[in-house]
């Protein structure tokens, strides 16, 4: 393999920190975005971490085939614990969070690109569309933690749609209108996500979106190894449950990840198992598997319905193509049962690159967007911290054939990169707790709903409990469940904070205005004032409560950067 010539840093790397799998992706000098090949020439890196000992750990597939012999050591589908601040996984003696687990996936992919391709330091990284808060938050300290500056994260159906909007306006590839509505079904090995989105020319806005997090290939793994245990034990009642041994469970489940995938291509197949000094061939033909999984398919198409439903709900009636996206919507029930469901054909989207390719195109967008705004800036032709939009058309015109000049490229290629724009929405209703009128228990108020487009902004008046009340606490909710509720239990607080010293003689019902920002990375603020302080108002930035402390984030960071990688 020869070496690439190194790119400028001022490239923005594409990352898509998969469940399973991850991947990363450059815009090439053509304009064209392309996966950067790990030093194995493979262009998925499996997200396995087995600890070797305290400072040694080894990534992605020789992780994950050296995984029977020391199952407690490997770590995978670490993104289910994104966000839960509580979770760690012990190994020789260390204790890492999701974040620093993932953190070393990142690294791993990253240090490959550098010795494949160039230098990495910019990077926007994808996380599912129903992601909340905390997760979010959770995948940027990853990110900061592989030494990385993380300029964005945006959500894979919108990177999966700018890929697919980005092939189907290259020259000689239009087909049908230029504008349309796509539905995105992304099964990854451990999320769900649907989205419905509007494409329009380098243009993507998410319309409504739906999904679980909790839900994706991997679980189809689970029922097919539990079928397969079953089928071992009918063979060798007096033999042990390779479901009760961690090594035998995770043998089970990477042949019943095989006998999947063969699956998709093959109407029969034939699965060994071994355990215990006994084996028996099991026969698994694809029509058993989709028995076996039909409940997790049908799970699928309700999230999916639901999301129709949310689109139609805001004047969307018509869909135009239902892509799929994600390893495990290569199934070919995934597609049979969407085409019948919605009365489009499914067509498989690039399913496991378009991520990862589409999170390219948006970090070009912001590379080339910050040389154009620092250009505007510097000639006083635009305010710092403006946005692109207050700027004359023609002086961005002038920006961009500057810049294009200056990077050897065409002034059209660097207008339509600077074009390329993402609506998006909000993917869960946040609120606060105020007392019920009726119960006088606390329930949530929403002030924020999922589906929401982004940026968004809500202000809402409350009234003070008690006269001279001089502490007023607000706790910020998140929507638990798959719909809103008032119920405190089914809502996750995510932050708490206080407007103190209000001074006496306000009597109770006096106002408490309180507002929730959030930004188009799906990061939310809170605002609050009480009429008292109207000139000291509460300003947080939403620490979740699954945030790690600071002194947990200087120890792992610390902890991360000790790590050797011996992978080869
Ligand atoms: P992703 O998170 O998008 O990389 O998807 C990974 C998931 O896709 C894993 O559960 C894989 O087992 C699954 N997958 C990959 N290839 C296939 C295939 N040919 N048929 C079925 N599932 C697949």
């Amino acid at each position: 393999m020869s070496r690439r010539k190194p790119r400028s840093t001022g490239a923005v790397h594409g990352i898509d920190l998969g469940t399973t799998y991850s991947c990363l992706a450059s815009v090439n000098a053509a304009g064209v975005p392309e996966v950067v090949p790990l030093l194995d020439g493979s262009l998925t890196l499996p997200s396995v971490v087995l600890f070797l000992g305290a400072d040694d750990c080894m990534t992605g597939e020789p992780a994950r085939s050296q995984a029977r012999s020391r199952p407690d050591d490997v770590c995978s589908l670490v993104k289910r614990r994104m966000g839960d601040g509580d979770w760690r996984f012990v190994s020789s003696g260390r204790s890492w969070s999701a974040p620093a687990v993932s953190s070393l996936i990142l690294k791993a992919l990253v240090n490959d690109a550098a010795l494949n391709s160039g230098p990495v330091q910019d990077v926007v990284i994808t996380v599912p569309a129903y992601f909340g808060d905390e997760e979010r938050r959770a995948t940027v300290l990853a990110g900061e933690y592989a030494g990385l500056t993380v300029l964005d994260v945006i959500s894979e159906p919108i990177a999966a749609a700018l890929s697919y909007g980005f092939a189907r306006l290259d020259p000689g590839l239009v087909k049908g209108p230029v504008e349309e509505t796509a539905l995105v079904y992304d099964l990854g090995g451990g999320t769900f996500d649907v989205t419905v989105v509007e494409l329009a020319e380098r243009r993507v806005a998410v319309v409504a979106i739906d999904g679980d997090h909790e839900l994706g290939g991997a679980d189809w793994d689970e029922k097919l190894a539990l079928h397969l245990s079953h089928a071992f034990r009918q063979a060798h009642p007096d033999a042990e449950d390779p479901l009760d041994d961690s090594a035998g469970a995770q043998a089970l489940v990477l042949a019943a990840e095989r006998a999947k995938r063969e699956l998709s291509d093959r109407a029969d197949t034939v699965v060994r198992v071994e355990h215990d000094g006994r084996r028996v061939d099991v026969p698994v033909s694809r029509t058993d598997f989709e028995r076996l999984t039909a409940g997790l398919l049908d799970r699928t198409v309700e999230l999916t319905r639901s999301a129709v439903a949310a689109a139609r709900n805001r004047g969307l009636g018509r869909l135009d193509r239902v892509l799929l996206v994600g390893g495990a919507s290569r199934m070919p029930a995934v597609a049979a049962r969407l085409t019948s469901e919605l009365g489009v054909t499914a067509e498989l989207a690039d399913p496991d690159l378009a991520v990862a390719k589409g999170a390219a195109i948006y970090g070009e967008k912001k590379a080339v967007e910050r040389l154009v705004l620092g250009d505007l800036v510097t000639r006083g032709q635009l305010a710092d911290g403006a946005p692109l939009s207050a700027a004359a058309p023609q002086d961005v015109d002038a920006a961009c054939a500057r810049l294009g000049e200056a990077l050897g490229l065409t002034t059209e290629r660097i207008r339509r990169t600077v074009q390329v724009q993402v609506l998006n929405v909000c993917s869960r209703a946040f609120g606060v707790l105020a007392l019920s009128s009726i119960t006088g228990e606390p329930e949530a108020v929403f002030l924020v709903h999922r589906n929401d487009r982004l940026p968004v902004a809500v202000r809402r008046s409350f009234g003070t409990v008690h006269d001279d009340q001089d502490t007023v606490t607000v706790r910020v909710v998140e929507q638990g469940g798959g719909a809103e509720s008032e119920r405190l239990e089914d809502n996750k607080i995510i932050a708490e904070a206080s407007i103190t010293g209000i001074p006496p003689g306000y009597p109770a019902g006096s106002e408490i205005s309180i507002g929730l920002r959030m930004g188009f990375d799906g990061i939310l603020e809170l605002h609050a004032w009480h009429e008292g302080l109207a000139d000291r108002p509460l300003t947080v930035q939403v620490e979740t409560s699954a945030a790690l402390s600071q002194a947990d984030v200087a120890r792992e960071r610390a902890q991360v950067a000790r790590v050797r990688r011996r992978d080869r």
